[in-house]
């Protein structure tokens, strides 16, 4: 007999998908709210994104000139981070992993304390009842002093769960967080990164082995090597993939061809998530709905999906 969820996407129903329980463990406050809500607060309409960019570098600029500088200082984040509740919750998120990049302290006179009242106001005001994991995370650019150097106050704060490394795969080898990663591992943070987007199924596993991951953004690279899917599988690493983000970003082709299904079935834990929902133009539910429409997963494997990102 087919679930609440299951019947929600077999009768195509967006709106009963929106009342079911989901996650979104991989999503950007920048880029990450409701339109409506954005364009109300800032005066900012941002249009999805019309067709495919093929570089970090032209995504960074098609953010540049929608966002018009709107999100450049302290009290245009805190309406970002705010619009990425009511996203959220407009969409039936029950569980939300998102916050601060490190260096946003910054704006805040290196007050880690003010960052995190910015932060619980946004959930207070965007989605109190969503279940909200506090994340941090380092921009793959910044220097590895200044990382931590803003990392020691938010880690002290003590209210941090897990840590993210993002931005662009290529700029600086991996190694170079690894002390960072196990300052933030003795901290009791769960670890997680960016790979395997634009790097390769080897990057996946190094990134891994090398800063301990329990979780990796992206990884769809991973899909080329049985070997890596197997260590992956074996480890329990657990992958939250953003089918409609790969697809913009022409990191897959066809949705019909994503890797979440060769990953799936090669046991690797998998959970689906919306990246970047503002610029994409797809919400969770949209994204559950798309890859049953596409034929890729079956309306059981992705309410087991589902319920993966809410354990
Ligand atoms: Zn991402």
């Amino acid at each position: 007999m087919s679930t609440p969820f299951q019947a929600a996407l077999e009768a195509g129903d967006l709106a009963a998908i929106r009342a079911c329980p989901k996650a979104d463990l991989h999503i950007h406050a920048i880029m990450g709210g409701c339109r409506e809500f954005v364009r109300e607060r800032l005066g900012l309409d941002v249009a999805p994104l019309d067709g495919v960019l093929g570089s970090m570098d032209e995504m960074h600029a098609w953010v540049d000139a929608q966002s018009q500088g709107c999100f450049r200082d302290a009290a245009g984040r805190a309406v970002a981070f705010e619009a990425t509740f009511v996203q959220a919750r407009n969409d039936g998120v029950t569980r939300l992993e998102v916050g601060s990049d490190v260096w946003e302290i910054t704006l805040h006179d290196h007050s880690a304390q003010s960052v995190w009242s910015m932060l619980t106001t946004a959930h207070a005001n965007g989605g109190p009842q969503i279940d909200w994991i506090p994340q941090m995370s380092f921009s793959r650019h910044c220097p590895v002093r200044a990382l931590d150097y803003w990392m020691a106050p938010l880690l002290e704060l003590g209210r941090f769960l897990t840590l993210d490394l993002s931005g662009d795969e290529l700029i600086q080898p991996i190694e170079v967080f690894a002390p960072l990663y196990r300052r933030a591992k003795r901290a009791g943070l769960r670890l997680k990164a960016h790979v395997g987007e634009w790097g390769t199924a080897d990057d996946v596993w190094r990134a891994v082995e090398v800063l301990e991951l329990d979780e990796v953004q992206h990884g769809i690279a991973a899909a080329d090597s049985p070997q890596v899917m197997r260590m992956l599988a074996n480890a329990g690493v657990r992958l939250n993939l953003c089918p409609t983000s790969n697809l913009k970003l022409g990191r897959v082709a066809r949705l019909e061809d994503h890797p979440i299904r060769r990953l799936y079935d090669a046991g690797v834990r998998v959970t689906v998530n919306t990246d970047d929902p503002l610029m994409f133009g797809a919400t969770v539910s949209q994204e559950f709905l798309n890859l049953f429409q596409a034929g890729v997963m079956s309306a059981a494997e992705l309410d087991e999906i589902r319920l993966e990102g809410l354990r």
